[in-house]
Formats: structure tokens, sequence, C-alpha cells
């Protein structure tokens, strides 16, 4: 790797722009540090940590402006875990998936493969667009990703036309998009995520919310009998989040994390400030790239280029791989493409938490790197 320092004058003033993990705000890991030691190593079960998952919840339920009806169910694993909990406790019979990356390609293999349901409809389309949905009768659940953080891909979620939620639910995956990308919780069933991402939390969780016709899905699908593991049924972690708590311990630290960015976010102007605070972001992103000449957005369509993840190729003879590890040398991380898309390229995660004018520093040392490398 060449030897090349980037000035101090053009870093950003906080260096980190991971897809998830993501940046969590220095202020939130202070306010951490401050009740460590009356937090870390306390009882799940006592109230201290019960109330925090209550304002995690109503917190959740604000910033995504959920209509009445509307529960927030949270449990331990991720999303990832959270698709076996779905092919458990959501889906009857038969799923449809749009799958234009990698987590979409994975919630769709994980139920091609479970034995008691029939063969999901997977729907792809090229990398860096996304596919259509295709209402279909003999569908009851609706798998759609609202930001696709493998290929920097950005759906609205919505209702297949025609489809009502008491036949075909709709599941979004908003794992990086929650929190910071606007959508209609009316067209969605099962809205669900992880918070190391656009809620700069750290990892571990899944969160949902789930409308009314998915809380009768579950219901529905528990008294058909199905066997379901007991770490994946989704009806004991509705009952537990009723009682602000999760089946078994969770990790407090990210608990509390998060419930300082969403006070944060609902104390800023929530879901509209948040939205437009990374429009902000990725239009200097996309504007920069538009006028480089050795950059430009990986999503051809503007209107599927995502605000929260970036994705911008580099000519062959600026080499992405050599600027990710320059740009590491100097303390700013994790710029890196989707390993498996394969492509020249750098990914800038662009959350909420990032400051619109770190994006535009980091623009500058791309172009100083680039213009160093080529000298
Ligand atoms: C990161 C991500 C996941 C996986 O989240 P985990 O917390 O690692 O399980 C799933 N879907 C999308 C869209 C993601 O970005």
């Amino acid at each position: 790797m060449p030897a090349i320092r980037i000035p101090a004058d053009l870093l950003p003033s906080d260096g980190r722009f991971g897809s998830g993990p993501s940046k969590v705000r220095p202020e939130a890991l202070a306010a951490l540090a401050s009740v460590g030691t009356t937090w870390m190593g306390t009882s799940h079960r006592q109230a201290p940590v019960k109330q925090v998952v209550a304002s995690v919840r109503r917190g959740l339920a604000d910033l995504l402006r959920l209509p009445d009806g509307y529960e927030v169910v949270l449990g331990n694993g991720g999303a990832t875990v959270f698709w076996d909990v779905a092919l458990f406790g959501l889906i009857s019979r038969r799923s449809q998936h749009l799958s234009f990356g990698e987590f979409s390609s994975k919630f769709a293999s994980a139920v091609t493969d479970a034995p008691h349901l029939e063969a999901p409809q997977v729907i792809t389309s090229p990398l860096g667009t996304h596919p259509q949905v295709r209402p279909d009768p003999d569908v009851d659940l609706y798998a759609l990703t609202q930001n696709e953080t493998s290929t920097g891909v950005a759906a609205t979620p919505r209702r297949p036309d025609g489809v009502s939620p008491e036949t075909g639910l709709v599941a979004v995956d908003a794992t990086s998009a929650a929190g910071a990308v606007l959508f209609d919780p009316l067209e969605v069933d099962v809205y669900y995520f992880s918070p190391q991402k656009a809620l700069a939390s750290d990892g571990g969780l899944w969160l949902a919310a789930c409308s009314p016709a998915a809380l009768a899905r579950v219901e529905q699908v528990a008294a058909s009998g199905r066997w379901t593991p007991p770490t994946l049924d989704l009806g004991a972690a509705i009952d537990n989040s009723r009682k602000d708590q999760t089946l078994n311990t969770p990790a407090l630290a990210t608990l509390f994390l998060l419930d300082e960015q969403l006070r944060w976010l609902n104390g800023n102007g929530g879901l509209d400030w948040a939205a437009d605070r990374c429009r902000r972001s990725s239009t200097i992103l996309y504007s920069w790239a538009a006028t480089s000449d050795y950059a430009r957005p990986f999503v051809a369509d503007p209107a599927q280029r995502s605000t929260v993840v970036g994705t911008i190729d580099l000519d062959p003879t600026v080499d992405a791989t050599t600027v990710c590890a320059v740009l590491r040398a100097n303390g700013v991380v994790d710029t890196d493409s989707y390993r498996k898309l394969g492509r020249n390229q750098v990914r800038v995660g662009m959350y909420p938490a990032v400051d619109p004018d770190d994006v535009e520093a980091l623009t500058a040392c791309i172009d100083h790197i680039a213009s160093a490398l080529s000298g």
C-alpha cells in the first residue's frame, strides 16, 4: 500500500462510514460510560432495564409514526434471526421474495430450505436495480427490502395491488432504512430491523413493528400446531415485549445506545429530520461522483439510489481496495464495497448519525488519494 498521508484539514471529524455496524455517536457512548456501573452488569428483569425497553418501544412507535394497533416486538439475534422467526411464525404456506442483493437473497434461501413451507416465489433483478412485486393469490407473505445494504438500492415498500393484509402480509426488511428513510406504515405489516445500522447502536437484537394483521397471523400459525423452536417463537416474543422484556438476556449496551439514538432522533424532529439529513449527505456523495472524472454512482436509476448507503464505482485506474486501505491508514474506515459484489467500488454509510459535512470531507479525501495514486 502506498504511504499517502491525507492532510489533517481534509479529514472528516469522525472517520466511521461503515454500512453496519455503523457510527455510534460519541455523545451516546459518553452517556453509556456515565451510567456504566449502574447499568452494565445489572438485571434485565429489574425496573431500570424494563423502563429502557419501554422507552425503546415507545420511541420507535413515535419515530416510525406507527398507527394505533401496531406493536413493537423485540428479541435476540438480529435481522438474520428474524428471517427464521418469520419462516416459523409468519409465513402460512408460501411467500414471495424480491431478491436483489445479499440480504434479500439470504431470506429467500432460508425459506427455500424450510421443509414445512412450499417453495417460495423468488423474483430477481440485475444487481444495482430492484424487481417489482407480482400480486398472486397463492402468496400469503410478500418479503420486501427497503434498502439493500449490499448494493445501495432503495425501494419504497408498498402493498401489492389488490392484496389485503389478511391474505398477503407485507414484511419489510428495514435493517438499514428504519429511522432514516420515510415510509408509510399502513403499506407494511411487519417492519423489522437490527439496531446497528441507521439506528446507531450495537448489534444483537431484532425489532419488528407489527400490524394488527401480522399479530393475527402469528396467532393463526400458532393455532395450526406448527412446531417452532422456542427461541424463534414470535408469539413468545410478543408476550415478552408486552412486558417490556425479552425471552432471554439481551445486550444491555445495545438497548441503552438504541434508546439514546431514538431520543436524539425524536428530539431533533423525528423521521422527517433524519430522512432530510440523509438526503443531504447522499446528495453530496452522488453529486461529487456525477462530476468526478473517475467515479460514478453504481445504481443507474437515481430514483433507486439509497440515501443511506451510497455505492460508487471507480475507474479501473483508481483501485478501490487501495483507496480503502489508504483511508483506513488515515483513520477513515469501512468504506469497502460489499465483498461478494466484486466491483471496483467504495460504499459509504450515510446514516443519520453521520454528519453531512463529514461526507463532503470524505469525497475530498478520496480525491486526494486518487490524485496521489495517479501522480
Ligand atoms: C445488516 C443487514 C441484515 C443482517 O443484520 P444482522 O443484525 O447482522 O442479522 C439483514 N438485512 C439487511 C438489509 C441488512 O442491512
